[in-house]
């Protein structure tokens, strides 16, 4: 990384990392999308378009001492990608479902990894063995193996609900021990949050929106994000009265309505009309109630939860914790189901080491996404879309569209249900 020169900045914000395995897990996943899509990152990141990665990761913690030494992390599948398909695209596509509706970088990570995980059930069915999954001896379903953890990383805040800045105050960030270990990660409990502000939108489910204008609103959207301010560390905090404002306040220059919701940038209400593809932030909220595993699944997996999510650009911590779990935390447990809150981690990792003119706005304009999981035997997946959407795509092919996913499960399940 060289210094900026005198009319440029650097790409992203420096960032101090919560701990060293928020690095190790960045790093990780950045040197698998360098493994699995080589020169992509660099391609990318030299252009003025940029992207997010996701992947999702396993680590193991060692059986012999010490014991909190955690194996590396293993990157089981890797997305990439900002771009989803209009309404009438997914409308029309109701039937077959041989499309790929929502390519965000963290959708496509979990997709794939839906396939890791059907390996895997396969693999342990057939020789007994698996990386992360024994048998319950009780259900006889499959089961995360104790000492195994899931993690999910994202280069940048999921849109949604962690995008609203509001509803939070900017509270110093919880002491972390300084001697961990680059394998362990601390303890940061969520604590019970005050959900007083439902109906300004703090709980609410959002969808992605979808205009005709969307294309040039997310650019004036990620500009109005990019003028947020960070903290030395890295945390996004507002230092002015404009704490309580959200990014889309920002961007509207107006005092929010206490009758009227309000949505990130980029989303909308569900039932506005103005889309009909869940916003990242509900989806992974989502998964920490009801799991990763898909509905599709579950006859044969036990819920598998995410212990870290690890966050690089616009990390906030009491948005992240209000949006990926805690605004749904009195939704009471059922059965195996139960709302897990996964400890949040800051990576000073970034996406894009390089630098770019001073005035050079981000444009999350690239129009590529990929997908790759492990044991995939032809490499990562590319997906290509118009200039700002993936209606064009080709990707009626694709192994993580809803059809070909829902087969290969149904399959699984077919073969392997109380086996
Ligand atoms: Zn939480």
């Amino acid at each position: 990384m060289s210094e900026p020169a005198k009319n440029e900045r650097y790409a992203e914000k420096d960032r101090t990392a919560t701990c060293a395995f928020a690095d190790v897990v960045a790093r990780a996943a950045r040197e698998a999308c360098e493994a699995q899509c080589p020169g992509f990152l660099d391609a990318t990141l030299h252009s003025t378009e940029q992207t997010v990665l996701a992947a999702i990761l396993l680590t193991h913690e060692a059986a012999s001492p010490p014991q909190e030494t955690q194996n590396e992390p293993k990157v089981l599948s890797l997305g990439i990608g900002t771009k989803f398909v209009r309404q009438y695209v997914k409308e029309a596509d109701k039937v077959h479902g041989c499309r790929v509706h929502d390519a965000h970088a963290e959708v496509l990570a979990r997709r794939a990894f839906l396939q890791v995980v059907m390996r895997e059930i396969a693999k342990l069915h057939r020789d007994g063995t698996s990386d992360f999954l024994i048998t319950d001896p009780e259900t006889h379903r499959a089961r995360l193996a104790p000492g195994a953890h899931l993690h999910l990383y994202t280069s940048s805040t999921p849109c949604g609900n962690s995008s609203v800045r509001r509803w939070a105050s900017g509270k110093p960030e919880p002491p972390v021990p300084t001697d961990l270990a680059a394998h362990v990660w601390p303890q940061l409990p969520h604590g019970t949050m005050s959900l007083a502000s439902r109906a300004e939108g703090q709980i609410a489910a959002s969808v992605k929106r979808d205009l005709q204008t969307t294309e040039d609103e997310e650019e004036a959207n990620h500009k109005a994000e990019d003028s947020t301010t960070e903290s030395a560390n890295g945390n996004e905090v507002a230092t002015t009265t404009a704490d309580a404002e959200s990014v889309h306040m920002k961007k509207k220059k107006s005092k929010p309505s206490k009758s009227k919701p309000v949505f990130a940038s980029g989303t909308a209400e569900p039932d506005s009309g103005q889309g009909n593809i869940l916003s990242c932030s509900d989806k992974i909220a989502m998964w920490n109630l009801v799991g990763l595993q898909s509905k599709w699944l579950v006859d044969i997996v036990e819920p598998l939860y995410l212990s870290t999510l690890v966050v690089g650009r616009k990390f906030s911590r009491r948005h992240l914790e209000r949006a990926m779990c805690c605004r749904l935390q009195e939704v009471p447990a059922c059965g195996p189901y139960r709302l897990h809150h996964p400890v949040l981690l800051r990576t000073s990792v970034k996406l894009n080491s390089g630098n770019v003119a001073q005035d050079a706005e981000a444009a999350f304009s690239n129009n590529i996404a990929v997908h790759w999981a492990r044991g995939d035997i032809d490499g990562a997946s590319y997906l290509r879309g118009s200039k700002s959407r993936i209606e064009h795509l080709q990707e009626s092919s694709s192994r993580v569209a809803a059809t070909k996913l829902f087969a290969r499960a149904f399959r699984c399940c077919r073969t392997y249900l109380r086996k």
